[in-house]
């Protein structure tokens, strides 16, 4: 049977079909700009051409009935009619704390869902709007919902806990969370099969470096800490956000500028990162070591605080897991930026990483990169979060 994959966000909406047995994407595209003017689909069947619609949608209900019709058009479809969909798995963002593992979407954990909405405001909604349009256009259909956080809901309380009174976890919920956890479960797993081993033997770091960035700890198959924190703005230098701050900053920086803390935030999110240090360079990693090669400092320290970031988080996590098995790059810039590899490597040597110079130029492939005799394994694992949700929505439906 076919499953459906939804990612959707305040505007857009990602889709994949994918085929359960075989674990081929039959179709997949993108919903850009819904509730605002110049909206469009974007629908590659397999092994054809992208096609691009440009046409109005008002709202999520409106792309999800776009979807359909791409994906049973006679041209650019892919199946007959809805009959064909098995079941549709959602990627949710948050699931607070009362989502450890995936789960059938009813009322009930619907409501649920709603409640960590605050947690994650941005996500959060829209992801529920993606679900509700869904329901409206295929109320037979399973639906599954995974948890971006479930992954994580192992973290003991030392990691997890902030430094803050503790009345602020109790009354708030005011704690770490992490994301990327269906990439971090994916991944791991995948670098155990890879290694020939069983992941309940192994302690393994899993760097997900894209646009977003997180490092997470998995001990015998089990998150044990992860960087990002109660939203993903915590940890890394990622793209445009900034990681770890001293909140001191905030408020310093809204006076000295003259601006809110949640402007100040906002910059943290959007403005920072890799693109403000390179000072407005780009998010972007190619564009970044083409402008170092040509000179520019700027761009030159972002890449080298990144991984430098980068590799203080292994070397937390090797002590946090009292010892280390493997390592894993994986997402845009862990799979396919090689140098950026080869820089955070510097840090770990002495963990028991040897890398073979010549393995790490692959990119987009697994493959791993370490030495024969290296102490600690060192492995590119591609990701696969939509796989990833497929095969819960599976398990959870038996589509
Ligand atoms: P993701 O969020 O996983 O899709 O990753 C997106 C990021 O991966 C982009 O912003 C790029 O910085 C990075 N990326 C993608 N391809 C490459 C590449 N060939 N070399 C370096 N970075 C890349």
């Amino acid at each position: 049977m076919n499953i459906l994959v939804i990612n959707c966000g305040s505007s857009s909406l990602k889709y994949q079909l994918i085929d359960s047995e075989s674990e081929e994407v039959l179709a997949k595209g993108l919903c850009e700009r819904i509730g605002i003017d110049g909206s469009a689909i974007v629908h590659q069947p397999k092994g054809g051409d992208k096609v691009t619609t440009e046409v109005d949608m008002p709202n999520h209900t409106a792309a999800v009935k776009l979807v359909i019709e791409k994906l049973t058009d006679p041209q650019v479809g892919v199946i007959k009619s809805l009959d064909e969909i098995g079941a549709v798995g959602h990627r949710i963002v948050h699931g607070g704390e009362k989502f450890a593992t995936s789960v059938v979407l009813n009322d009930e954990v619907l409501a649920a869902i709603e409640q960590c909405n605050d947690l994650a405001p941005l996500h959060n909604p829209a992801n529920l709007i993606g679900i509700n349009s869904c329901k409206e256009i295929m109320p037979n259909v399973p639906m599954v919902g995974v948890f971006d956080t479930a992954f994580h809901q192992t973290m003991p309380k030392k990691a997890y806990l902030y430094g803050l009174p503790l009345s602020y976890y109790e009354n708030h919920k005011v704690r770490r969370y992490g994301f990327h956890g269906t990439s971090h479960d994916f991944v791991s797993k995948r670098a155990a099969q890879i290694l020939g081993k069983d992941i309940k033997e192994l302690k393994i770091i899993v760097c997900h470096l894209g646009n977003g960035a997180s490092v997470s700890a998995v001990k015998y198959g089990e998150s044990v800490d992860t960087s990002m924190g109660l939203t993903p703005l915590e940890g890394l230098i990622m793209g445009t956000r900034s990681g770890d701050l001293d909140p001191a900053i905030i408020t310093f920086i809204a006076e000295k500028e003259g601006i809110s803390a949640d402007e100040v935030i906002n910059v943290c999110n959007k403005k920072s990162g890799v693109l403000g240090l390179s000072d407005g360079v780009s998010s972007d990693f190619r564009d970044l070591s083409d402008a170092a090669s040509k000179g520019n400092d700027a761009a030159k320290t972002a890449l080298e605080t990144y991984a430098y970031r980068v590799g203080k988080y292994i070397g937390a996590y090797a002590a946090a897991m009292n010892g280390v098995d493997a390592i894993v790059f994986t997402a845009g810039v862990g799979e396919n930026d090689s140098a950026m590899r080869a820089s955070i490597a510097q840090y770990i040597g002495f963990l028991g990483t040897s890398i073979n110079s010549e393995k790490n130029k692959l990119r987009g492939e697994e493959v791993i990169i370490s030495e024969e005799g290296s102490k600690v394994a060192v492995l590119v694992v591609p990701t696969n979060e939509e796989l990833a949700i497929a095969r819960e929505t599976v398990r959870l439906t038996g589509a």
